[in-house]
């Protein structure tokens, strides 16, 4: 199932469409054959460290080594939670990539589009072994899908938690598609600038109806099976605006104590949202509750354009494309009425 938004579900569903630098990227080359000849010997030589690419040298293929380091800088590590798995998940530093692909989810539909498409690199958001695993045998989905990347010579790389918290992450991602202004981390990240950490709130430019802002959120996501749940009086005014990608139930703290007047995340359990609903105060703040998937897949256009703007900026070249498959795991919905 591919992803067009609800604002936008007869239009061209490929969300790098309007990209022109990245849609030229897209053509001319066929996919590469051969991959397990590649280990950092018959590839060509990348170019070391970083800075503008010397005139008259012509672009070299990065290696996956190149590319995590291009990674850390977009997206560090020190700004991953505790808990969390973020970096490189498989995959040989020294093996060439001209090919990278963005997902949410490393499922196997999505591996599938990687492999067709002959990428060298998945990155996704969500780790495949978040957990400890005691195997990788093929018996298991999680172990296949390891084995498919490693017997196609793709490396796979983890930006979670990560993705997150940094400057341009989700979070900013919802944020600007929003128009918020004056925005702040939720929580600011211990190990990070003040601008980085979990969630972000800021203004909207002008005063809405909860109403309206539901829309202008609902016409932004991905048309996913679930849609968008609202609780709060669709006349009610809101201006001041808190968001966090992903799931966001643990943060009605820091949303209370910055005074929302709506919170749009994912993933709003019953307690947690009738515990918000019954402590707010004058009905605020509201809550939007949207797709899990959705506010993340926001993040993988522009995160694949900025990683496409500092590998060229290096002197690399590389093809970069977001994955077109909804990785939503909910399919239909019933609804009363
Ligand atoms: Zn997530």
């Amino acid at each position: 199932m591919e992803t067009p938004r609800n604002g936008e579900q007869n239009s061209n569903s490929d969300p790098l469409a309007e990209n022109p630098e990245t849609r030229a990227a897209q053509g001319g080359q066929d996919s590469q054959d051969g991959l397990d000849s590649q280990d950092g010997q018959d590839g060509q030589d990348s170019l070391d460290g970083a800075g503008s690419i010397p005139e008259g040298v012509a672009p070299s293929q990065p290696t996956v080594g190149d590319v995590l380091v291009a990674v850390e800088e977009l997206w560090p590590e020190s700004l991953a939670e505790d808990w969390d798995a973020v970096g490189m998940v498989l995959g040989r530093p020294s093996r060439t990539v001209q090919r990278i692909l963005f997902a949410v989810d490393p499922t196997h539909e999505v591996i599938d589009e990687a492999l067709e498409w002959g990428a060298d690199l998945l990155v996704t958001h969500h780790p495949l072994l978040l957990k400890p695993v005691h195997s990788v045998a093929g018996t298991s989905f999680k172990g296949e899908a390891v084995h498919r990347l490693i017997e196609s010579g793709c490396a796979l790389v983890t930006t979670h938690t990560n993705g997150d918290s940094a400057v341009g992450g989700v979070s900013d991602v919802l944020a600007d598609a929003f128009g918020l202004h004056d925005t702040v981390p939720l929580v600011p990240a211990a190990n990070g600038l003040p601008e980085e950490g979990i969630g972000r709130v800021g203004n909207l430019p002008d005063v809405m109806k909860l109403a309206d802002f539901a829309e202008l959120v609902f016409s932004i996501m991905p048309a996913v099976a679930g849609g968008v749940r609202v609780a709060g009086d669709p006349q009610g005014l809101v201006r001041r605006v808190a968001v966090c990608g992903g799931a966001g139930d643990s943060l009605f703290d820091a949303v209370r104590a910055q005074h929302a007047d709506v919170y749009v995340t994912a993933d709003l359990r019953h307690h947690p949202a009738s515990e918000a609903r019954e402590a707010a105060v004058n009905g605020r703040p509201y809550l939007i509750d949207v797709s899990h998937f959705g506010s993340e897949w926001l993040w993988l256009t522009p995160a694949a354009s900025a990683l496409e703007n500092v590998l060229t900026d290096q002197g690399f070249d590389v093809e970069i494309r977001v994955s077109t498959r909804n990785t939503d795991p909910w399919d239909f919905v019933l609804t009363p009425g």
